[in-house]
């Protein structure tokens, strides 16, 4: 029998493990296709540009299909998690910003002192991150 995966697990199938910065992405990606909703035209294209490298841009490609080698999954590093969705031949965009007190919790997730201390912490966070209210994970703005 062959059973789909979820997208959840074809993102982390993609990205090669599991951790706090794709659980951000994985959120962020489908709160921008929420907001911006169907591709206008069939040729437009989203693309996607983030201000920081990390482990997140990974669900970008998978559920947004914004890839690196296409060019449309563009960093511009300015080490803040903020990221902006449009797509091609669109006047207005979304920009979603991750709040500091996530990123708190998501640095805490980093200090630990032992592999299951890690494992167990990493779980934790995905949690949070996964679970908490959106108004307490990111911030909206059209642009
Ligand atoms: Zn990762």
């Amino acid at each position: 029998m062959c059973v789909e995966k979820t997208p959840w697990e074809q993102v982390i199938d993609f990205h090669g493990h599991t951790c706090p910065e794709i659980s951000v992405g994985f959120r962020v990606a489908q709160i921008a296709m929420r907001e911006l909703g169907i591709r206008p035209t069939p040729s437009s294209e989203l693309t996607v540009t983030a201000n920081t490298h990390s482990c997140a841009l990974d669900a970008f490609q998978i559920l947004n299909r914004a890839t690196y080698g296409r060019g449309n999954l563009l960093v511009n590093e300015t080490k803040e998690h903020v990221y902006h969705f449009q797509y091609t031949g669109t006047s207005e965009g979304i920009l979603i910003s991750i709040r500091p007190e996530l990123l708190e919790h998501l640095a805490e997730a980093h200090i630990h002192t032992s592999a299951r201390e890690k494992q167990n912490k990493y779980l934790e966070a995905i949690q949070f991150i996964l679970g908490t209210e959106e108004t307490q994970f990111c911030a909206l703005q059209k642009v």
